[in-house]
C-alpha cells in the first residue's frame, strides 16, 4: 500500500481503535479527532482511514473522500468560532511529524499568532469531553 501499512503508525492506531482519541467525526473512509496539542480550542485532525504518509500517496478517490471529511469538520468547527486555519504538513521540511496524512482544522477565535511550538499545553480531558459533545452531533 502507498506509504506502508501503518504498523507503527499512530494515526493508523487511533483509526482502528487501538489507541484512544477524543474523536469527533467518522464516516467510512476517514476520521476527525481533537489534536492532543492544540493550538487553539478545538484544534482538529481529519485523517484517511487508509495509510499513506501524503496526501499524493492516495488513491484520488480516497482524497476526494478525505475532503468531505474535511468540509464537515470544517463546518462543526464554526460551532466554536466563524474563522479557521486549514493546514496540510507534507514532509519533515514542512513540519510534519506524523506520517499520516492529516489535516489541521485550527478555529481562530482573533488571537494574535497562536502557532507557537512551546506554548502548547497538552488537551484537558474536561475540555476534551466539552468539545467532542459540540462537534460529534452531524
Ligand atoms: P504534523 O506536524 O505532523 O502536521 O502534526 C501532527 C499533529 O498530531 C500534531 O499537532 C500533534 O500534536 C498531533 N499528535 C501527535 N500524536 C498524537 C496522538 O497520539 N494523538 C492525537 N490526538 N494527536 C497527536
Ligand atoms: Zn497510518
Amino acid at each position: 500500500m502507498a506509504g506502508g501499512d501503518g504498523q507503527d503508525c499512530v494515526f493508523c492506531a487511533i483509526v482502528r481503535r487501538r489507541a484512544p482519541a477524543y474523536i469527533i467525526y467518522e464516516d467510512e473512509d476517514a476520521m476527525a479527532f481533537l489534536d492532543i496539542y492544540p493550538f487553539t480550542r478545538g484544534h482538529a485532525l481529519v485523517v484517511p482511514k487508509q495509510h499513506g504518509a501524503r496526501l499524493t500517496d492516495l488513491p484520488f478517490e480516497s482524497q476526494v473522500a478525505l475532503l468531505r471529511a474535511l468540509d464537515r469538520v470544517c463546518r462543526r468547527s464554526e460551532r466554536l468560532a466563524d474563522d479557521y486555519n486549514v493546514a496540510l504538513n507534507a514532509g519533515a521540511n514542512a513540519g510534519q511529524i506524523v506520517f499520516h496524512v492529516h489535516f489541521h482544522v485550527i478555529p481562530r477565535y482573533g488571537e494574535a499568532n497562536p502557532f507557537h511550538p512551546n506554548r502548547r499545553n497538552r488537551l484537558g480531558e474536561t475540555d476534551a469531553r466539552e468539545l467532542v459533545g459540540l462537534l460529534s452531533a452531524p
